[in-house]
């Protein structure tokens, strides 16, 4: 007890502290409870430094903390959270610059203190597995549509049908978001909410799921989920427009202009509170606007737009429907694996990969997912890719991560293919099925996972070269020729290791979604074999 009181105190943060540092920021002034919920929360988030964390990277610490292999209905008690988050600020403090440190230990103990009072709220000193992935997930940094493929991930059964009471689960736990910063009210869980998502009760596969949820409008209790993002990624745009009410002309986040009133704008600080003034009320209807584009440039736009270079009517989430797509691709393929049946002739242009044998084929992957240098899928030359890779950068296209992505589905369609045939040489008993499914998907997950580290390591090393890439440069290099264009070389190289730690980020992220979903197949069998044989 003593000690536990000790720790505790090493944190030096008050338990309310995070809740009245709120309350000085005077939000309850913004009269729309969505934004009110938004701002509240955002503010919750950047305080303890949540933002900074990426989803992809909160998935790994959870498997890092083999929370993977936990029951969602599993309790973890306080003091284990507790080394959950500090494990999670410590790797943060790994990925950030040695100038951009945060302080670790106020971060834990504002973000436990939260965590504490939303989910136990009646002190029993313990909180679900799943509250607490569903709380960190919504609540860390990244995009939005990643976030929603790893909640889906967790309450959809391993053909990617979403589980009704799994959703109903998700949404008792990340309403109580809402419903700790006081707006309950507006937002707290009710047996409908679920309804008000999805009013009809039929199969929900991931893009409809997304769909759904990332809709314009979003359904009513998760308005404030989508707007946070939108204010975080609105946060550092400037306006050079002057606000009609407070006359400020730094104008940043969101500006409002009057549909009725010519000219008159007001920045978000000014809509929020309801602030009117001259013959502008705050009935009139106003539209958002997340950027700002000058007169001359929009003459412009509607120029080429009259001449049809630009496409009318721009689709609502650009990236979403690839990004969808792709977990429930590997999904799939994964899921054949299990199945037995072997749709593995769906994916036609695989000769190349499949006919390599399977470390070769594991070395491919190993080379492709870094994500330079590898041959079109057509192509035959792989070996010659293999030697180019060490000074060819080529970049990702969408494109490129697409033939990446598909290559990696293809490698598990090439296991999958692998302990098909092996079932069929010997005598078919679903143990020894069983058993070969789990090896294979074992050693795959495995294998995916030093992929990580190795990728985890080669950025930690371009960041160190891109660190010093960008050191300041000393004055007098500004005069001497052979130093200016060797400068210049130096900020041509920093791009390119820019654009480099960018694509290995792009392929972890491709390389986590494969790894949950394994995950959860794996789990799902092991469930049912210990259903099967008790
Ligand atoms: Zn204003
Ligand atoms: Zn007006």
């Amino acid at each position: 007890m003593i000690e536990e009181g000790s720790k505790r105190g090493k944190a030096m943060v008050e338990k309310r502290q995070l809740f009245m540092e709120m309350r000085a920021q005077n939000f309850d002034v913004i009269r729309l409870s969505t934004y009110r919920t938004a701002c509240k929360l955002r503010f919750v988030q950047k305080r303890c430094n949540l933002h900074l964390v990426d989803v992809w990277n909160m998935i790994e610490a959870f498997r890092d903390n083999g929370l993977n292999t936990l029951d969602h209905n599993a309790e973890i008690n306080v003091s284990r959270l507790e080394t959950i988050l500090s494990s999670i600020y410590y790797q943060l403090n790994k990925r950030l610059p040695t100038t951009h440190q945060i302080n670790v230990e106020q971060s834990i103990g504002l973000l436990l203190n939260f965590m504490v009072a939303t989910y136990d709220s009646e002190s029993h000193g313990k909180l679900t597995v799943f509250s607490m992935k569903a709380m960190l997930a919504t609540m860390c940094g990244g995009k939005i549509v990643d976030k929603l493929r790893y909640i889906f991930s967790q309450i959809s059964d391993s053909s990617g049908v979403m589980v009704f009471a799994k959703f109903d689960q998700f949404l008792r736990e990340v309403l109580k978001l809402p419903t700790a910063v006081f707006e309950g009210p507006s937002f707290g869980y009710t047996e409908h909410s679920v309804r008000t998502c999805f009013p009809q009760q039929k199969k929900i596969m991931l893009n409809t799921f997304l769909d759904v949820l990332m809709a314009d409008p979003p359904p009513q209790c998760l308005v404030w989920l989508p707007l946070m993002h939108r204010l975080a990624n609105v946060e550092n745009v400037f306006h050079p427009v002057e606000c009609s009410y407070c006359r400020s002309e730094s104008m940043m986040g969101f500006r409002y202009r009057c549909q009725q009133c010519h000219g008159y704008q007001l920045c978000q600080s000014c809509f929020w509170r309801g602030h009117a003034n001259g013959p502008h009320s705050n009935q009139h209807q106003m539209k958002e606007h997340s950027s700002w584009k000058s007169p001359a440039k929009k003459l412009s736009h509607a120029i080429s737009k009259s001449l049809g270079c630009v496409p009318i009517g721009e689709p609502p989430h650009p990236v979403f429907p690839e990004q969808a797509e792709r977990p429930q691709e590997l999904t799939h393929t994964a899921w054949c694996h299990f199945e037995g049946a072997i749709r593995v002739t769906s994916l036609k242009d695989d000769q190349t990969s499949l006919a390599v044998t399977h470390s070769g084929c594991q070395f491919f992957l190993t080379q492709d997912s870094v994500g330079f240098g590898f041959p079109p899928i057509s192509g035959n030359n792989r070996g010659q890719s293999l030697n180019q890779t060490t000074d060819v950068i080529v970049l990702e296209s969408p494109s490129r991560l697409d033939e990446e992505h598909r290559l990696i589905a293809r490698y598990a369609a090439r296991l999958a293919a692998e302990a098909g045939n092996s079932t069929q040489q010997c005598p078919p008993t679903d143990l020894s099925f069983n058993f070969d499914a789990n090896k294979q998907q074992r050693q795959l997950i495995a294998e995916l996972e030093n992929k990580n580290r190795e990728i985890l390591q080669e950025i930690q090393r371009l960041r160190l070269e891109h660190e010093q890439a960008s050191q300041p440069t000393p004055e007098k290099a500004q005069q001497n020729p052979t130093l200016l264009t060797e400068l210049r070389l130096l900020r041509h190289r920093k791009d390119e290791l820019e654009r480099r730690m960018s694509a290995l980020q792009e392929s972890r992220r491709e390389l986590m979604v494969q790894l949950e979903g394994l995950m959860r197949l794996l789990k799902d069998e092991e469930q049912k074999q210990a259903v099967s044989c008790p």
